[in-house]
């Protein structure tokens, strides 16, 4: 039994009186025992902390050395399957023993990582990679190593940390901190089929700062940032049903997907945005309609049927945007002039 050692300290070499007994034995013996104190030697002397369980007693027949120094429990103190289970995370433990236990029932070498506790209350990452030695059929043994993968669970813990903030990352407008145009896309499509299969209407707004180069050539570029930064800030107060959202569409231009929302609901909010920027009280000092920004608007209402698309309808409130530009700026223009007393009767 290679790994048949009892639970005790390593010495390194054979001490004088085994080794006289040693000088007596047969050679093909010696050369076993020799070999025995070989592979022991290197056992201990891994990183790895190799172990041995009895199946039929559920008891430790081996375990290295090692081990105390990795989780300060003495080698002596791993009597049982028990010992090892009580060390355990208790988050990890249902998993781990069940797993453990079915696999080797099965005969089924496997590996399991698991929180390792430590005698002074801490937790160690461990990979316990198991053989399951079988005779007859049977299962006869379990051996494996105990590996500390603390370091690499904590790489791993960081790299999945960075995976969440790249993702957000990914879906953020850098200038504003708003939604960017590629999670405007992907909600876009969401609540256009949200509205094909509801029936109900979905209202959209589109947002643009009135004569912005004049203010960048003014204030410059940097200064634009800052607009646009206050811009973004403003509108974030114009909508606040769970479902609305707001994006930067691209440069100077912002907006609004309303799910569930009619064109009543949609001009005022429309109407909102207008007087949020207004509010804000940017100075514009070259814009030929007003002292202060302002932005103009295009918006629109669908129950969008199955045949069509949201960018169509997208493109006709640009239409509208630009309507809003030739009328003078600082204006909401929507698809129809709103309903006046006589039609809403
Ligand atoms: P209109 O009233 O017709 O909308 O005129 P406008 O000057 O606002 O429109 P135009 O499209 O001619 O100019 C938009 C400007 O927005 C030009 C571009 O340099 C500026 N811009 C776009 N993105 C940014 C940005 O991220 N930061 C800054 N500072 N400026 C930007
Ligand atoms: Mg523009
Ligand atoms: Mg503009």
């Amino acid at each position: 039994m290679a790994l048949g050692y009892r639970l005790r300290a390593h010495s390194g070499r054979p001490p004088v009186e085994q080794c006289e007994v040693m000088s007596t034995m047969p050679n093909a013996r010696r050369e076993m025992e020799t070999d025995s104190a070989v592979y022991k030697t290197l056992l201990e002397s891994t990183r790895a902390i190799p172990w041995k369980i009895d199946w039929k007693t559920m008891t430790f027949s081996y375990i290295g050395p090692q081990i105390e120094t990795l989780l300060g429990w003495t080698q002596e103190s791993w009597v049982g399957v028990d010992d090892w289970v009580a060390r355990m995370h208790p988050e990890d433990r249902d998993y781990v023993v069940n797993f453990c236990v079915s696999q080797s029932q099965s005969g089924i070498d496997h590996e399991a990582d698991y929180r390792a506790l430590t005698a002074d209350g801490g937790y160690v990452w461990i990979r316990d990679v198991v053989h399951v030695v079988r005779k007859d059929d049977e299962v006869e043994a379990l051996v494996g190593f105990m590996f500390d993968i603390s370091e690499r669970k904590k790489a791993e813990d960081r790299l999945l940390q960075l995976q969440k903030e790249l993702e957000v990352l990914s879906f953020q407008d850098g200038l504003t901190g708003l939604a960017n145009r590629r999670l405007l896309d992907q909600t876009l499509d969401c609540e256009w089929a949200s509205a094909q299969r509801s029936g109900l209407p979905l209202s959209v707004i589109l947002l643009d700062i009135d004569y912005f180069k004049q203010y960048n050539d003014h204030y410059g570029h940097i200064g634009g940032d800052d607009c646009l930064r206050a811009v973004a800030q403003a509108l974030t107060q114009a909508a606040n049903r769970p479902r609305d959202f707001l994006a930067r569409f691209g440069g100077e231009e912002f907006i609004l997907l309303l799910p569930e929302t009619d064109e009543v609901a949609a001009r005022q909010i429309a109407e909102r945005c207008r007087l949020l920027i207004r509010t804000c009280r940017i100075p514009h000092e070259r814009s030929p309609i007003s002292p202060l920004v302002t932005v103009s608007l295009g918006g629109g209402t669908v129950v969008p049927c199955s045949a069509e698309l949201a960018l169509d309808f997208i493109g006709r409130i640009d239409q509208l945007l630009y309507r809003a530009k030739q009328n003078g700026r600082d204006r909401a223009e929507f698809a129809e002039p709103p309903a006046g007393p006589a039609d809403q009767a």
